[in-house]
């Protein structure tokens, strides 16, 4: 892998994703490369676009950035890893995930993270202090990671998932993308896997973007995956929502309130 660094005008994007106000990438290029990743379309630096998985960019005056931000932008939610993980190996080094958490929930902004690795565990302290302010999710689309070979264990993601959860934070699972014929057959295995931890759960099929090589589900195969998949979560007592039901607009709303 090669690492780079460079200099940002901004470190908080305005998030285009309807349940975030903002987004918050320490990173770019991300080197899990999972082959249904669509980040690279989204990713404002060719190097790091273009090599996807062979080249992170740390954005190494982030924090500075940050801080002025903090002070003279409206309050909000802060999506963490909306284009790359913001827990890949690098930030074991270099703690610019850590640190800008530090910052967002001191100056009173809420976080919301999406990872797939158990690096966050180690950020629990942090976490913990802000609790009331802080959501984590993982991802999650196999237990075997047949669809993220470089990414961490599903199990152990699950692991750290049912640490967090114990410990009081609010935990959720994204468990998809969910593609036809590739991984769709494990997602009862999944939900029966988390049935001893409290979290919710958002599922989502997969959506096709340019140079990917899966293709979109048919629509009947959706409706009868999608009522197993209620099915299944309401036997083990998981709340349960499809990524684009109205939960979103709703979540949205309760964090409008700070
Ligand atoms: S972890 Fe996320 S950002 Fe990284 S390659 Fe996989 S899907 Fe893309």
């Amino acid at each position: 892998m090669i690492v780079k660094s460079i200099k940002v005008k901004s470190a908080l994007s305005k998030s285009g994703l309807r349940e975030l106000d903002y987004s918050l990438n320490p990173y770019l290029g991300c080197v899990y490369s999972c082959p249904y990743c669509y980040a690279p379309n989204f990713t404002p630096n060719k190097e790091a676009s273009e090599n996807w998985g062979k080249v992170v960019i740390i954005k190494e005056n982030l924090l500075e950035v940050l801080m002025k931000e903090v002070k003279i932008y409206k309050k909000g939610v802060v999506g963490i890893s909306t284009i790359t993980d913001a827990y890949q190996p690098i930030e074991a080094l270099r703690k610019l995930t850590r640190e800008s958490l530090k910052v967002l929930l001191k100056n009173g902004f809420r976080v919301s993270i999406q990872t797939k690795s158990p690096l966050v565990l180690r950020d629990i302290d942090v976490l913990l202090e802000y609790k009331d302010r802080v959501d984590v999710g993982f991802t999650v689309t196999s237990l075997n990671n047949r669809l993220e070979p470089n990414a961490p264990p599903a199990r152990a993601r699950l692991r750290a998932l049912k640490k967090l959860s114990d410990e009081g934070l609010e935990t959720w699972i994204f468990l998809g993308p969910i593609i036809q014929g590739i991984n769709d057959m494990e997602i009862e295995d999944i939900i029966r896997e988390i049935s001893n931890i409290k979290v919710r759960v958002i599922f989502d099929n997969f959506h096709y973007y340019k140079g990917l090589k899966f293709k979109e589900g048919s629509t009947w195969w959706w409706v009868s995956l999608k009522n197993r998949i209620l099915e299944n979560c309401k036997r083990y007592d998981i709340e349960c929502h499809e990524e684009s039901e109205d939960w979103i607009y709703e979540k949205r709303k309760y964090y409008k309130t700070f």
